[in-house]
């Protein structure tokens, strides 16, 4: 099987290394080419496909104060002009004294299945991508098709003025392209058991930015929610496009990592920061609804 790294869409032609492990020390450069590793190298990947929709990891980043940093993501491109002048942008904090307790919103409905995914290595991210059928959740009788999850680190939501160690988004499509965003928050502690599940995925492609690989088979209900209680508000995806209208939903209940693990998915990102997690944005004039069961269970 062939190897492409793909970079077409790199902003300036930079010389970037690769080193591709487990084939013997094979080092190679490459300029915005695709490159058959296996033609130059001598080896093969098995389960590593090529990668098609990845984005470039230089088109932006999280290295505040530099050209291409959140403060610009507006400017770089025009179809990204909202990241800079939207009014429902996330992450938020999540401030108590904003916050309305609700019970009319109802219990988060998930109807997830295992099915075959496929890791990614965005450069920005790691990103878990199902291929189909992985279930979905329900919200106001829509029902969002679960697509693929991806981790932040620092979270970028927080609570009260806290952010935590690490923050998944767990993505969501309706059939007619309505997004839903579902949030785990995660402080270090006892490892998180999915993580510890997919270990040996994420660290193949570490240091691999725009590959690819085919996981097999993954069931989305291993990542535990553990609470009933969440959050509701209406934001934005928290990468360019910075897409609004998006429905966020963050469980209240703030789950634990290990510092290793933490690691793991920092190791990822290919910037300066080795953090990926987009500044808090304006509340504006939006609420922020938290969801409690009537029978007051504490979970
Ligand atoms: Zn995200």
């Amino acid at each position: 099987m062939t190897l492409h790294l793909r970079s077409t869409r790199r902003r300036s032609p930079e010389v970037k290394e690769v080193i591709v492990g487990g084939g013997g020390g094979c080092r190679e450069s490459w300029r915005s080419l695709s490159l058959e590793v296996e033609e130059v190298c001598g080896v093969s990947f098995q389960g590593l496909t090529r990668a098609q929709e990845v984005d470039d990891e230089s088109e932006f980043s999280y290295v505040e104060g530099s050209e291409n940093g959140p403060e610009n993501w507006g400017k770089i491109k025009p179809e990204w002009k909202i990241c800079n002048s939207g009014t429902m942008q996330s992450p938020i904090d999540i401030l108590n004294e904003r916050v309305e307790v609700v019970s009319h919103l109802g219990r988060l409905h998930r109807d997830y299945k295992p099915s075959n995914a496929t890791l990614i290595n965005r450069g920005h991210d790691m990103m878990l991508r199902w291929e189909s059928g992985a279930g979905s959740i329900h919200i106001n009788g829509t029902q969002y098709q679960l697509k693929q999850c991806h981790w932040h680190s620092p979270s970028e939501h927080a609570l009260n003025g806290k952010r935590f160690n690490m923050e998944v988004h767990l993505v969501h499509e309706s059939l007619n392209n309505k997004t839903a965003v579902l949030g785990i928050l995660y402080k270090i502690g006892r490892p998180d058991s999915f993580l510890s599940m997919i270990k040996q995925d994420l660290e193949a492609l570490v240091n691999t930015p725009n590959v690819e690989s085919a996981v097999g088979i993954i069931d989305p209900k291993h990542i535990k929610f553990g609470s009933r209680k969440y959050y509701r508000y209406i934001g934005s995806l928290t990468t360019p496009s910075c897409s609004q209208n998006i429905i966020w939903t963050i469980l209240r209940k703030v789950r634990t990592v290990t510092r290793k693990q933490v690691k793991l998915i920092r190791e990822a990102v290919h910037d300066a920061s080795e953090t990926n997690a987009r500044p808090i944005q304006p509340i504006n004039q939006r609420t922020v609804e938290l969801y409690r069961p009537r029978d007051q269970e504490e979970n």
